[in-house]
C-alpha cells in the first residue's frame, strides 16, 4: 500500500516524501482511513510503529478541508494530550513537519517551564494543541485557555497517563470537552482501567492493533550478559569499546543510578549525558539534541524520561539494569530497530535480576541469546559483606525513593481534589 492509496492530499503527501518515508506503517495503514471518515478509534499500538503519523496526518487532513471550506478565524480543533513533555514536543515536531505544505497553525504546552510564551502562543489563535495535561488544566482554570471548540481529542499513551497518576486530570478534562467529538485513544497495552477509560471517551470505537506489547520487534537483536553488580561498570565499559556503537541509548533503574552511570563513563571520555525527571527541561533537551546530532555517544535515561525520545535509526539500546516489569523491557527496546530499522538491545544482568530475565523472555516468548564472550560473567559466589552491605544500602535508598514518591502522588491528589 501507499499514501496515495489513502486518499491524502498532495500538501501531505509533499511532506511525507519531504520525510522520505516511502510507505505508511501497519498502524497508519489501519487507522488513516478511520479517522478521515470520523470514526472513533481505539488504538493498540506501542511507540516506533509510526502511531504519531497515524493520527496526525489524518487530523491535518480533516481540519485542513475545514479551514479550506470555511475560512474562518483560527479556532482550537485538535486537542492531543499526553503524558510527558517530550513527548509532546516530539508530536509537535511531528505535526509541523506533516503540516508544512499547509497554512495549519498548531503548538505545544508542557508543564516545568514558564508559561508565558506558550500562553503567547495561544493566543496568537491554532488549530491544533498537543499538551501535557497539567500544564493543560492549568491554562484552562486560570481562563487563558478553552477547549470548548474541539473537535477532535487525541488521547496518547494512556496506560502511561494513568500510571503517571494523571487520571483525575483526564476525568476533569473530559467534563471541559464538548460531548460531541471525535476521538481517538492510543495505548501500548490494555488493561482493564484501561479498556474502561476507553469506553467512557469513545463512542462506538473500530479496534485498531498492532505489535502487541509481548512481541518485539523483529528486527531487533537481543543480547544478554550475565554478570555481577559489581562488575557492570567494566563490563559497559568493554561493550562500549566497540567503535561500532556509535549512539546509544541506555536504561537505568534510577534517577541517581542514570546520574552515576552517566559521571562513570565521562571519566573514561566517553560522551554522556543523563535525563530524567529531575533535570531541567532546558538541560534534557540540549542532552536529546546533542545526543540526535551525535556529539552525545551514550544517552543514559530513567524509563519515564525516555518515554518520547525519538531519534531516526536508533541501532543500539542497552538495559544496565533489568527492569522487574516484563513489559517496561519490551517498551525500551522497542526505542531501536523503529520503522523497518535494524535495531540491537544488550542487557547486563546481575545475579539479582536473574528471576526478571526469566519473565521477560516468558512475555516475549523467546530466549534471549546470552553472550559467552564475556570478561566480567556472573560468578555463583554469594555477595561479600561489603557487596550486601551496598546492596542493603540501595535497598533502603529505594524503599525511600517509592515511599517518597507516594507521598509526592497523595499530595498532588489532595491539592486537585482541594482545588
Ligand atoms: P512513532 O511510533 O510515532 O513514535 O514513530 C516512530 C518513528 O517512525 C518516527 O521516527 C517516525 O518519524 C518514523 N515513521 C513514522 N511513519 C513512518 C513511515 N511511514 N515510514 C518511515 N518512517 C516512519
Amino acid at each position: 500500500m501507499r499514501f496515495e492509496d489513502l486518499g491524502l492530499i498532495q500538501p501531505i503527501l509533499k511532506a511525507l516524501a519531504d520525510k522520505n518515508y516511502e510507505k505508511p506503517t501497519l498502524i497508519q495503514e489501519k487507522a488513516i482511513p478511520l479517522v478521515l471518515k470520523r470514526k472513533d478509534v481505539l488504538g493498540c499500538a506501542q511507540t516506533g510503529t509510526g502511531k504519531t503519523a497515524a493520527f496526525a496526518i489524518p487530523i491535518i487532513q480533516l481540519i485542513h478541508k475545514i479551514e479550506l471550506r470555511k475560512q474562518q478565524p483560527t479556532t482550537l480543533r485538535a486537542l492531543i494530550v499526553t503524558p510527558t513533555r517530550e513527548l509532546a514536543i516530539q508530536i509537535d515536531e511531528n505535526i509541523r513537519d506533516y503540516s508544512k505544505y499547509t497554512n495549519l497553525r498548531h503548538t505545544v504546552i508542557f508543564g516545568g517551564v514558564k508559561q508565558g510564551k506558550q500562553v503567547e502562543k495561544l493566543q496568537k489563535g491554532v488549530h491544533i494543541l498537543v499538551a501535557t495535561p497539567g500544564r493543560l488544566l492549568d491554562l484552562i482554570s486560570q481562563g487563558l485557555l478553552s477547549v470548548d471548540t474541539v473537535k477532535l481529542l487525541v488521547l496518547d499513551e494512556a496506560d502511561r497517563m494513568l500510571d503517571m497518576g494523571f487520571i483525575h486530570d483526564i476525568r476533569r478534562l473530559l467534563q471541559l470537552l464538548p460531548e460531541k467529538r471525535q476521538s481517538l485513544f492510543f495505548s501500548a497495552t490494555m488493561p482493564d482501567n484501561i479498556v474502561k477509560l476507553s469506553n467512557k471517551i469513545l463512542t462506538n470505537p473500530t479496534k485498531v492493533e498492532v505489535a502487541p506489547v509481548s512481541s518485539t520487534a523483529e528486527t531487533i537483536q537481543q543480547y544478554l550478559y550475565y554478570t555481577n553488580r559489581t562488575t557492570k561498570k567494566d563490563l559497559l565499559l568493554h561493550i562500549l569499546e566497540n567503535p561500532e556503537i556509535n549512539q546509544v541509548l541506555l536504561f537505568a533503574r534510577t534517577k541517581r543510578g542514570a546520574d552515576r552511570i552517566a559521571r562513570n563513563l565521562k571519566k573514561q571520555y566517553i560522551k554522556a549525558a543523563a535525563i530524567h525527571g529531575d533535570k531541567a527541561q532546558n538541560q534534557r533537551q540540549k542532552a536529546l539534541k546533542q545526543f540526535k546530532e551525535g556529539t552525545i555517544r551514550v544517552l543514559v535515561a530513567t524509563d519515564i524520561a525516555a518515554r518520547g525520545i525519538d531519534v531516526d535509526k536508533l541501532r543500539f539500546v542497552i538495559n544496565h539494569d533489568i527492569p522487574n516489569v516484563a513489559e517496561t523491557y519490551v517498551h525500551r527496546i522497542g526505542r531501536s530497530g523503529r520503522a523497518g530499522e535494524d535495531g540491537i538491545a544488550i542487557s547486563l544482568c546481575e545475579p539479582e535480576e536473574n528471576a526478571y530475565v526469566r519473565d521477560i523472555e516468558r512475555l516475549i516468548k523467546q530466549k534471549i541469546q546470552v553472550i559467552k564472550d564475556n570478561p566480567f560473567p556472573q560468578t555463583d559466589k554469594p555477595m561479600t559483606e561489603a557487596e550486601k552491605k551496598e546492596w542493603n544500602k540501595e535497598k533502603q535508598r529505594r524503599k525511600q525513593e517509592f515511599f517518597a514518591n507516594r507521598r509526592k502522588k497523595q499530595e498532588q491528589q489532595a491539592n486537585r481534589k482541594r482545588r
